[in-house]
Formats: structure tokens, C-alpha cells, sequence
């Protein structure tokens, strides 16, 4: 059957039923500003800037929570969409404080790109916004009220994303807030700090504590990986700075699509540990020495030959690791099995 078409600037398009008018822009490589947009979350239309003109309708629509519809005669870029877009990202930055000298977003905020694409040099209007202090007692997420601009992309991240239902919109005009139940700091909530709002934030408003004045954006070099702590293999990205991690974001991967837990986002301290293991470590009169990997596997060996010819292969047990890949345990039990002969091998995941 025949896609439906719409007309997008002026050229037909097809869409799938069920798109919204943004989608069919971004299939189409036709760009339209978001701040509030959270791709596969439900749309909110909270931001306005995604605003574009089709033509029959009343007032201009927001592309993100608009379905398409066949024989829409859609214009993303006339001046009217420009006068608003640049409109209501004047208002959003009135609405707080948003002095980009001193934001750990500078560089890397899309509200600041926004204003710098259309040109916004003065801010006309006076805010009116409750200044509500700075949460900044917890060990690993900043909450800097005075730069939300409300967009609830954190919101959509903790609820539609993780699904942990933490957070949500509280109080009502100029005092609106994102609250925990109750609107306790994080650390006395249900947040369970797997930091996916922090991930979210399109500006300075979440911020991970550890990364503050470690480096702006620009200069951090994005490095991908997987995950060491447990099987599940999520992709991350190693944000650093000469050979120092300054902070971790989720990367696309078929296991974690886009998301991260508590350890994969913020338990990255102990790749810097001073006292962090680099050789094997021998005990000789209970102290211990350190040694050659060599050495090292040499002494077990000897000592698993031992103790299997003086109490049979029953009395060795293998507990291997989750931080390790499948292919490594299938070695570990292999080795256990084959190379010593029992079958006294488990996994820490099962424990
Ligand atoms: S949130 Fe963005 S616009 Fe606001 S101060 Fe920070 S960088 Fe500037
Ligand atoms: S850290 Fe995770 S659980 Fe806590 S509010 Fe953010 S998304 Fe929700
Ligand atoms: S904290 Fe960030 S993501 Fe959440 S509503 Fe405010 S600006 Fe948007």
C-alpha cells in the first residue's frame, strides 16, 4: 500500500502513520530546533521552540507532539516560526539565571546554541521564576534550580526511560519545580542515582558533581567502551582530559540503549585509585612482595599441583567474576573442568 505523503518547505514526502511532524523533518534531513524533544519518550511540547506553520491551523504547532497528516502543507523555517522560535528562547533564558561564564554546560548547552542561532544578544524581558537554592548535598548529582528551564526531559528520562518514577512536576506558574515525592533532596528520595536526568538536561541544571571544573566539554576527548562492572555489556563514553576520566555518559548499545546504572556512570573513581592493584602481589611471611605475572601464575600453578595430588581436584573451587566478558568465564569453567578436573566452579551474579 501507498505511504501517505504530506508536503514538507514546499517538497512531498512520505511518512509512516503514527509519525509525528518532527520525525518526518529528521527521516527527511530537515532540521528543526528541540530542547524538550526526548526521543522514544512521550512527546510534551513543553519547550515551543519545535514550532513550525501548517498551513490551515490557528496558531503555529509544536513538530515534536503534532501527528503527521496526510496532505499537511508543512514550513519549518518562514519568518513567523522564526520570530516565535527566538520569542520563547528569550523567555526561557529570563526565566532563570543563565550566566554561561560560570555553567559547567558552557560549550555543550543547547539552550546556548539556541540563543547563539538566533542571534539573541539582550534578553528583554524581566524574569519572574522562584529562586529556589542550589541541591548540591548529595555526592554525585548538582541540581541548579535557577537554570531549569522546565523542559521535563529529566522527568521523561527517570519515568519513561529508567522507569524509576523519582521525580515529576511540582507547585504551579512561576513556582514550578521538578520535585521527588514530597520534593526531598535526591539522597532522601526514591532516586536510586542511575544519573539518566543528569544525562537528559539540555543545560547547566544537572550537573555531575565529580566532573565540576574538571574541563568544559571542548576539551574532553570522548572515548568509547564497555562497561567493566557487570555482564549485561553496556556502551558507555569516557569523557577525558589528558589521562584523567572527568566523567561518564551512555552510548547507543543493543544491551543498554542510551541508559546506564549507579556503577557504570559514576564508579569510575577506581581507575585513578592510588591504591589501585598494577602488579601481582606475593605473601611471603605475611608480607606481601610484588612480583612478575610470570611468577605469579607460576606459584598457583604449583600450589593448585599440591594441594590436587595431596587431596584429590574435589578440594580446589574456581569463584569467578561478573566484571569479566562471557568468553572469559566459558574459559575459567573450561580450565576448572578440563585442565584441573572439578566441577566446583560459580559466579559471583548467581550469589
Ligand atoms: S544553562 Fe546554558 S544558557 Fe544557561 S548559563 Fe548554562 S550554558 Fe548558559
Ligand atoms: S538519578 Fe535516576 S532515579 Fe534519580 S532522579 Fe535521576 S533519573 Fe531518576
Ligand atoms: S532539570 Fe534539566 S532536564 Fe529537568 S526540567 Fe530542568 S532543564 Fe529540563
Amino acid at each position: 500500500m501507498a505511504k501517505p505523503t504530506l508536503t514538507l518547505n514546499g517538497k512531498p514526502v512520505e511518512f509512516e502513520p503514527g509519525q509525528t511532524i518532527l520525525e518526518v523533518a529528521l527521516n527527511n534531513g530537515v532540521e528543526i530546533p528541540t530542547l524538550c524533544y526526548l526521543k522514544d519518550a512521550t512527546p510534551t511540547g513543553a519547550c515551543r521552540v519545535c514550532l513550525v506553520e501548517v498551513k490551515g491551523a490557528r496558531t503555529l504547532v509544536a513538530s515534536c507532539a503534532m501527528p503527521a497528516g496526510p496532505g499537511m502543507e508543512v514550513t519549518t523555517d518562514s519568518q513567523a516560526v522564526h520570530t516565535s522560535r527566538r520569542l520563547n528562547i528569550e523567555l526561557l533564558l529570563a526565566s532563570g539565571n543563565h550566566n554561561c561564564l560560570t555553567c559547567e554546560a558552557n560549550g555543550r548547552c543547547k539552550l546556548q546554541a539556541l540563543a547563539y542561532k538566533y542571534g539573541i544578544t539582550d534578553i528583554r524581558f524581566k524574569g519572574q521564576t522562584q529562586q529556589y537554592a542550589t541541591e548540591d548535598e548529595n555526592p554525585l548529582i548538582v541540581r541548579d534550580f535557577s537554570r531549569c528551564i522546565l523542559c521535563g526531559r529529566c522527568v521523561q528520562a527517570c519515568n519513561d526511560v529508567q522507569v524509576n518514577r523519582a521525580i515529576g512536576y511540582g507547585y504551579r506558574g512561576a513556582a514550578s519545580k521538578i520535585v521527588t515525592t514530597g520534593d526531598r533532596p535526591y539522597h532522601h528520595s526514591d532516586c536510586v542515582f542511575c544519573g539518566q536526568c543528569l544525562e537528559a538536561c539540555p543545560v547547566g541544571a544537572l550537573v555531575e558533581k565529580k566532573a565540576k571544573g574538571q574541563g568544559r566539554s571542548y576539551e574532553l576527548k570522548q572515548v568509547r567502551t564497555t562497561c567493566p562492572y557487570c555482564g549485561v555489556g553496556c556502551q558507555m563514553l569516557l569523557h577525558v582530559k589528558g589521562d584523567r576520566i572527568v566523567k561518564v555518559t551512555a552510548a547507543q548499545g543493543p544491551a543498554n540503549k542510551g541508559r546506564l546504572c549507579v556503577k557504570g556512570r559514576f564508579g569510575y573513581d577506581f581507575v585513578h585509585s592510588p591504591e589501585r592493584l598494577t602488579t601481582p602481589l606475593i605473601k611471603e611471611d605475611g608480607q606481601f612482595r610484588e612480583a612478575s605475572w610470570d611468577e605469579a601464575l607460576g606459584l598457583v600453578a604449583k600450589k593448585f599441583k599440591e594441594i590436587k595430588k595431596e587431596h584429590g581436584a574435589g578440594a580446589i573451587a574456581g569463584l569467578s567474576s561478573a566484571r569479566t566478558t562471557n568468553e572469559e568465564n566459558y574459559l575459567f569453567q573450561k580450565l576448572f573442568r578440563a585442565g584441573i578436573g572439578t566441577n566446583n566452579v560459580d559466579h559471583c551474579a548467581r550469589l
